[in-house]
């Protein structure tokens, strides 16, 4: 990965925290819900035709609406809220007309623009506060105990653990 790239993603981290910290939200699970609606989105479960579609934001004037897809997990869900909530803070002037989101965001990271990837760290870092989970993981050690604690999928928190070096692999 070249070095713009990677001081995106950090930039991206960056903003997730200070996110956090600005709105008062912490401790966990990291309420993305309110910390949507504390930025002025609203968040709604939605069905759609197609089902490879994990949700999506349409922006209005001042905030604007999430929506998520209702047949997926619930870990599942909070992760595409985390990482709409990336697009909002980080690309909202580039989409005026909002974001469909398509599947597999996460598991293929290779696969995406840099935006994506940019929203993928802003929403790691959202769920799973570096802090935070370097806390956890001294305490409990065990993947399947953080992705609980943290309610993300037992693949998110794996691939976390290993980004900060908590783990070889994942
Ligand atoms: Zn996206």
């Amino acid at each position: 990965m070249d070095q713009e790239k990677r001081q995106s993603i950090a930039r991206a981290e960056r903003a997730a925290s200070t996110v956090l910290r600005d709105h008062g939200v912490h401790g966990t699970p990291i309420n993305a819900v309110k910390l949507a609606e504390a930025l002025g989105y609203d968040v709604y479960q939605a069905t759609f035709k197609d089902g490879a579609i994990s949700g999506g934001v349409n922006f209005q004037k001042n905030g604007g609406r999430i929506y998520l897809n209702q047949n997926d997990s619930p870990t599942r869900q909070r992760f595409t809220l985390a990482h709409e909530i990336g697009h909002c803070v980080l690309h909202r002037d580039k989409h005026e007309n909002g974001i469909l989101e398509r599947i597999d965001m996460f598991r293929d990271p290779e696969n995406h623009s840099q935006e994506e990837v940019e929203a993928n760290a802003f929403a790691a870092n959202l769920l799973m506060p570096e802090q935070l989970v370097r806390e956890m993981w001294k305490r409990w050690g065990s993947t399947e105990i953080l992705a609980d604690i943290f309610k993300v999928s037992l693949s998110a928190m794996s691939y976390r653990l290993y980004n900060l070096h908590l783990k070889g692999d994942w």
